[in-house]
């Protein structure tokens, strides 16, 4: 029995879903107008082993995971015409390198990945049940949701009203009747990307989209929404607030899930305040997307993750210890605590903690799957990265200069191999190498 963490109802209860056979669960994903940085890829590491485990759980095609691209949005506009380009093309770039940096840190595909340019039709038929439901009202070119009409905003955030008018003060506009309404949609001028609507041309709000590719792709009430907890104000309070009003009352979601921040030092990671560090960085500098993965995996996901250099050597350690226990076994059975710890809202230290105690190697390799671990082989991960060909011939070389008897040429190469961190190690058959 999976149990999990609701921020709704501040409690870990038992995962019950609504249909076995079809679970559902839609988590926040990127707003494509930059390189995703390694406090983005917490979320989609998270929730990618929280599918995994679900799928252990339930069967490989019990769930419908929805992991939605923001692909119009002002800061890509904003992009789009420092660069003077279409924003597709900014959309699409950043786009294809957040799958590629995803990918490294293994992270599968959702089952589907909805485009919010793609689903501008079910946004406007939300906005207009919304009008007609007395929750929205149309405004100089704008529709804004009115909070004030919704007795149960604040619910999942638990903010007071001064703080809410605090949190939504970046939006405060004449044409709001209260300070706490949010925009639905909004005019664009001409050159501006937008769609034609009963309100003019325009392009939708952020929150809208998810709510209506919800709607659209899983149902009025899903079994997880997940996301990062600076998205709990306003960004799900809002998800909330539109669907619950347009669907006669039926909640969104069953659970909240939100993972906490990856910090450097004592700050947040985050692009505003210009100390981000991105997988792509990293994985330029040699280390290993399963390095990372690990690294985001060490801290429980609702605890905050400080980043550090440390964190990355450490997790390498662990999966170089546990790549030499495994060695090329094939698949085994899963531990049974393993899948225990997991089912305890995602304890994932605790599931680190006891794969390193599992004895038989199968075991531990099938085990190590459910966290996205050990995906390669032994000789992949030791080996894996240098140009094999030309190490072989270093090796020749350095054998050539052994039975030549110059041995400083032949401790050269070594040393040379060592800075490259390729380890050399003599033995009766010859000389085999590694990766540090
Ligand atoms: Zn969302």
């Amino acid at each position: 029995m999976i149990r999990l963490h609701d921020t709704m109802t501040r409690e870990k209860r038992p995962f019950v879903p609504i249909n076995r056979d079809r679970i559902t669960m839609y988590v926040c994903g990127p707003t494509v107008y930059g390189r995703a940085h390694i406090g983005n890829a917490r979320p989609a590491v998270v929730f990618d082993t929280l599918a995994r485990l679900i799928r252990h759980e339930y069967g490989e095609n019990s769930l419908v995971y929805a992991r939605n691209v923001t692909d119009v949005d002002d800061k890509i506009i904003a992009s789009a015409e420092a660069e003077g380009v279409d924003p597709s093309v900014i959309t699409e770039r950043y786009e294809r390198f957040y799958l590629e940096d995803m990918g490294a840190l293994g992270v599968a595909s959702p089952t589907i990945a909805p485009h919010a340019t793609r689903e501008i039709a079910p946004m406007v038929a939300m906005i207009e049940r919304l009008i007609e439901r007395g929750n929205a009202y149309e405004a100089q070119g704008h529709v804004l949701f009115s909070v004030p009409s919704d007795p149960d905003y604040g619910a999942l955030s638990r903010r007071d009203r001064e703080q809410m008018i605090a949190g939504a003060r970046v939006e405060v506009a004449p044409y709001k009747r209260d300070p706490a309404d949010f925009v639905l949609w909004k005019p664009s001028p001409d050159g501006v990307i937008g769609w034609d609507s009963p309100w003019g041309r325009g392009r939708p709000g952020w929150h809208i989209e998810c709510s209506a590719m919800i709607r659209a792709h899983l149902g009025e009430t899903i079994d997880i929404h997940g996301g990062g907890l600076d998205l709990i104000f306003p960004h799900h309070e809002n998800e909330i607030a539109q669907s619950r009003c347009a669907h006669g009352g039926a909640p969104l979601a069953r659970f909240w899930v939100h993972n906490g921040f990856v910090d450097m030092g004592a700050e947040k990671m985050s692009k505003s305040l210009g100390n981000i560090v991105t997988p792509a960085d990293l994985l330029e500098q040699g280390h290993r997307g399963e390095t990372l993965r690990l690294a985001l995996l060490s801290a429980h996901y609702r605890q905050p993750l400080p980043w550090t250099e440390a964190l990355i050597e450490q997790s390498k350690t662990i999966l170089d210890r546990l790549y030499r226990a495994a060695g090329d076994a094939e698949t085994g059975e899963i531990d049974a605590d393993v899948v225990e710890a997991l089912s305890d809202d995602l304890n994932t230290p605790a599931a680190l903690a006891r794969l390193q105690s599992i004895d038989d190697p199968a075991v531990l390799k099938t085990s190590a799957s459910l966290l996205g671990l050990l995906s390669s082989s032994a000789d992949e991960w030791f080996r894996g990265g240098a140009d094999e060909a030309a190490v072989e011939a270093r090796i020749a070389e350095r054998a050539a200069a052994k039975k030549a008897r110059d041995f400083a040429a032949a401790d050269r190469i070594r040393d040379e191999l060592k800075s490259e961190g390729i380890i050399l190690e003599d033995g009766p058959g010859g000389t085999t190498w590694r990766r540090e």
